[in-house]
C-alpha cells in the first residue's frame, strides 16, 4: 500500500546512499592503507641506512613531516612503524593488503613488545585505534631500546663530530635528598655555570641588601645563598617564564676569550674551542667576547655584533621560524651571521637569519651550508643539494594499489574481561 510505503522510501534511499558512500570509503581506505604501507617501507629504507641524516633534518620524523607535508603526529607514527617494520611483518602485510590502517599499526609499533606481531595483527583486524591503545596499556612495559642511531655498526659517514647531548640521571635517594648526575659538554657546561653563577650573584646582592644592617643575631639570619639555591632559583625562573617566554629574550652570557691575532678562543676559565664552536658561540650576541692579544685582554667587543631587540623583532617578522627549510622551530632562535663577523660580515638584516640552536650548530659544524643574502637564502646539505621546504607530493602517474576494500574495525564495545594481554618474554640470556 502506498500509504505505508511512502514514508519509508526516503529513509531507504538515505540508507542506500550511505551504503554507496561507505562502499567507496572502504575502497579508498584500502588503497590508502596499501599506499601508507609503501610510504612506511620507503621511510624504513632511509632510516635503516641513516640516509635522512644527509637532508639536514633534525630527526627522521622531522624529515617525514617535511617531505610528506604531514603533521608531526602523523610523521611520528610513520617513523615509528618504519623503525619497527622488521619486528612486525604480519602487521605490515595487513597494511600492504589494505586491511590495517597506519594509525592501527602505529599504535602497535609505538608501544608493543617484541614478539607480539601475531597477537596484535589479529587484534587489529577487529579493534579500533583506541581499543588497541587500551590493550597495549594492559601489556607489561617495554624495556627501553638502545638508541639505534648510536650503534657502533651504523654508518655515520662524513659527520665532522657528533653533538654531545646533555645527560641527566637520577642516581639514588635517602630520607633527605634525591641525587642526580648531570653530564654536560664543555659548551653546555659553560652555559650552565654562567647561569648558576648569575643567579648566585643576584641572590648574594639581594642578601647583602636585606641583611647587612638588619640587626638580626647571626643565628636568626637566613643562611647565606649557596650554589644549590642558585641552581633551584634558575630552575624556578625557567619554569615561571616558560609559558610566557618570548622565543628569544636576553639569555645568560657565556664569556669567550678570543685572541684576535691567531683567532684562537677559549671559554672563560675553560677549554680551548674548536673553530666550529668558536664561530657558533660568537655568532649571536648570546655570548660576551673578550678580545685579547698575546694573552692580554684588550677589551670586550659586543657593540658591533649585538642583535638589538628591534633588529630581532624585524628578523622574526620577516621569517618567524628557523630559516632551514622544513624546520618549524620558533623557540630560542639564534641570529646567525651569514658572512661571519670575524670575516667582516655586518650585523644587518641582509646578513642575518634566525636559526634554531640545532641547525645553528649543524651549520657551524659544516653539516649544512647557508648562503645569502637574506631573506632569500640557500641552504644545502653535505652533498650540495639545495633544501626546499615544499613536500614531495605531486599528482600520481601510476594506478592505485589493487587491494580489497578496508572493512575497518567491527566497532563493537570491547569486552575487556575476556581479553588476555600480550605477555612479553624475558630477554634470552646466553
Ligand atoms: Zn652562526
Ligand atoms: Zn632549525
Amino acid at each position: 500500500m502506498s500509504s505505508t510505503a511512502a514514508p519509508d522510501a526516503p529513509d531507504l534511499r538515505r540508507v542506500d546512499r550511505l551504503e554507496v558512500l561507505f562502499d567507496e570509503l572502504g575502497e579508498l581506505m584500502g588503497q590508502r592503507n596499501a599506499i601508507d604501507a609503501r610510504i612506511v617501507e620507503i621511510i624504513a629504507e632511509t632510516d635503516h641506512d641513516h640516509l635522512w641524516g644527509i637532508t639536514g633534518a633534525r630527526s627522521i620524523s622531522a624529515m617525514v613531516a617535511w617531505k610528506t607535508g604531514s603533521s608531526s603526529a602523523t610523521a611520528n607514527t610513520i617513523a615509528a612503524v618504519a623503525h619497527r617494520l622488521p619486528q612486525f611483518p604480519i602487521c605490515a602485510a595487513g597494511m600492504r593488503e589494505g586491511r590495517l590502517s597506519l594509525d592501527q599499526v602505529g599504535a602497535i609499533a609505538k608501544k608493543a613488545a617484541e614478539g607480539s606481531d601475531e597477537h596484535y595483527a589479529a587484534l587489529a583486524e577487529v579493534a579500533t585505534v583506541s581499543q588497541l591503545n587500551t590493550a597495549l596499556k594492559l601489556e607489561p612495559p617495554l624495556p627501553p631500546e638502545p638508541d639505534p642511531y648510536r650503534e657502533p655498526g651504523a654508518d655515520r659517514s662524513p659527520k665532522p663530530e657528533p653533538e654531545l647531548p646533555p645527560t641527566l640521571t637520577k642516581t639514588h635517594s635517602n630520607d633527605q635528598y634525591v641525587y642526580w648526575k648531570i653530564g654536560l659538554s664543555h659548551l653546555d657546561a659553560a652555559t650552565f655555570d654562567t647561569a648558576v653563577q648569575s643567579h648566585l650573584d643576584a641572590a648574594i646582592a639581594e642578601y647583602k641588601r636585606d641583611h647587612d644592617n638588619d640587626g638580626l643575631a647571626p643565628e636568626h639570619r637566613p643562611p647565606f645563598p649557596t650554589r644549590g639555591q642558585a641552581f633551584m632559583s634558575l630552575v624556578e625562573s625557567g619554569a615561571d617564564t616558560d609559558a610566557a617566554h618570548r622565543p628569544h629574550g636576553q639569555r645568560s652570557t657565556v664569556v669567550v676569550h678570543l685572541d684576535i691575532k691567531d683567532r684562537i678562543a677559549h671559554l672563560h676559565l675553560g677549554p680551548l674551542l674548536s673553530d666550529a664552536d668558536r664561530q657558533y658561540l660568537t655568532c649571536d650576541a648570546t655570548c660576551e667576547v673578550w678580545f685579547q692579544r698575546d694573552g692580554q685582554p684588550i677589551g670586550a667587543g659586543r657593540a658591533t655584533r649585538t642583535i638589538s631587540r628591534r633588529l630581532r623583532r624585524a628578523l622574526e617578522y620577516r621569517h618567524p621560524t628557523c630559516a632551514v627549510p622544513g624546520c618549524a622551530a620558533t623557540r630560542g632562535l639564534h641570529a646567525h651571521h651569514i658572512v661571519h663577523w670575524e670575516r667582516g660580515g655586518p650585523t644587518e638584516p641582509d646578513n642575518l637569519v634566525l636559526l634554531c640552536p640545532y641547525h645553528h650548530r649543524a651549520h657551524h659544524r659544516g653539516e649544512i651550508t647557508i648562503t645569502g643574502p637574506a631573506p632569500n637564502i640557500t641552504v644545502t646539505d653535505t652533498n650540495g643539494h639545495t633544501l626546499s621546504s615544499a613536500s614531495l607530493a605531486r599528482p600520481p602517474n601510476r594506478p592505485p594499489p589493487d587491494v580489497a576494500p578496508y572493512r575497518g574495525p567491527i566497532g563493537e564495545r570491547a569486552q575487556w574481561w575476556w581479553y588476555t594481554p600480550f605477555q612479553p618474554k624475558p630477554p634470552a640470556t646466553n
